[in-house]
């Protein structure tokens, strides 16, 4: 019996099990596909306390697996958890054809970016294709640069504006007339003499895949018909998340968006089941939010325990 199981191994899950591992608890952390999650994908990471000059993203994850490792975490990589249920007030978890029970889990699986889902977005990403201005705009590649941010939400319109400090000017994708982003971000980027909105428009191609870097993107304008090619050395996708939970719809609550809702802390509907990080953060969506979130996670699966092995009164 597993006192608790961890679900991913983002900046949630690794501090959940940093937590847990120094309290006693022995955690087991399954990884899934991705050790490391998201950020190992991206380079420098500026905003992430503690690191002066920054930190490589996939530095800053591996140093954390290994101060997981260091407090007697277990971590079992590239393992896929395939369902959770419930045993009386116990769980138990399945790995393909593998059970484990335990008397906790944190759900801690992440969000992924929503991909426009064309064939040059994926060819040229993390070749002047990327999820996260805020991770990669300031790179040397975009400065003084045409950009191109896709999306009408809050988080295009931050990261257009965003992106203005870095590139020569920045065009807006929408596909649609009429932004979804608030009111008071919207004021802010129209004021904003750097960016140019591109209305009613859908990206149909990123270029130019043959010379394996961004360098214009075909667009639609999806009332008229009329393609044309906007010139731009990175395109920024910001198109919304899509959280990591479909395996445990149907058991924990969920938002309409699939976001896990919490309680209590970050306890679940479910007692004994807690969840951090993106898959219940929509806003922040931040390294170290996710961390924060993991830590709390863990101290609320501790003094869960804690309650469990206290003598009824
Ligand atoms: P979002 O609000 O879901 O917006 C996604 C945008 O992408 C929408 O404009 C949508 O178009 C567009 N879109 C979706 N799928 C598309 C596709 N396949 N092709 C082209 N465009 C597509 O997502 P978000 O901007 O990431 O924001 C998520 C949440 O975080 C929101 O609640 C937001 O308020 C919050 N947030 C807050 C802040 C802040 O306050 N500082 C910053 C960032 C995010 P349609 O409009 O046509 O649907």
């Amino acid at each position: 019996m597993e006192n608790v199981i961890i679900i991913g191994s983002g900046c949630a899950g690794y501090t959940s099990a940093i937590y847990t591992a120094r309290a006693g608890l022995n955690p087991l952390i399954f990884t899934g596909l991705m050790p490391g999650g998201l950020l190992t994908t991206t380079t420098i990471v500026e905003n992430y306390p503690g690191f002066e000059n920054g930190i490589d993203g996939f530095e800053l994850m591996m140093t954390m697996r290994k101060q997981c490792e260091r407090f007697g975490a277990r971590i079992r990589d590239v393992e896929v958890v395939t369902s959770v249920e419930r045993k009386g007030s116990t769980f138990i978890v399945g790995i393909q054809d593998e059970k484990i029970e335990a008397k906790t889990i944190i759900i801690a699986t992440g969000a992924g970016h929503r991909h426009l889902g064309i064939e040059s977005e994926h060819l040229l990403e993390n070749k002047g294709v990327t999820y996260c201005a805020t991770c990669d705009g300031p790179h040397p590649m975009f400065r003084n640069q045409p950009l191109v941010v896709v999306g009408g939400g809050d988080s295009a319109i931050e990261e257009a504006t965003f992106l203005t400090r870095f590139g020569s000017k920045v065009y807006l994708i929408h596909r649609r007339d009429k932004l979804r982003a608030s009111k008071i971000m919207q004021d802010r980027a129209f004021a904003n003499p750097k960016i140019e909105f591109v209305w009613d428009t859908a990206v149909e191609e990123i270029l130019d895949v043959k010379q394996d870097k961004v360098t214009a993107v075909r667009v639609k304008n999806l009332k008229t018909g009329e393609t044309k090619d906007l010139p731009a050395a990175g395109v920024f996708i910001a198109i919304g998340h899509i959280p990591n939970t479909q395996i445990f719809k149907g058991m924990i609550d969920m938002d309409e968006d699939g976001y896990v809702i919490t309680k209590r802390g970050m306890m679940t509907n479910i007692d004994g089941i807690f969840s951090a990080g993106d898959c219940v953060d929509r806003v922040y969506r931040q390294a170290i939010t996710a961390a924060g979130l993991g830590c709390a996670a863990a101290i609320d699966a501790e003094r869960y325990l804690a309650a469990l092995e206290m003598p009824e009164a």
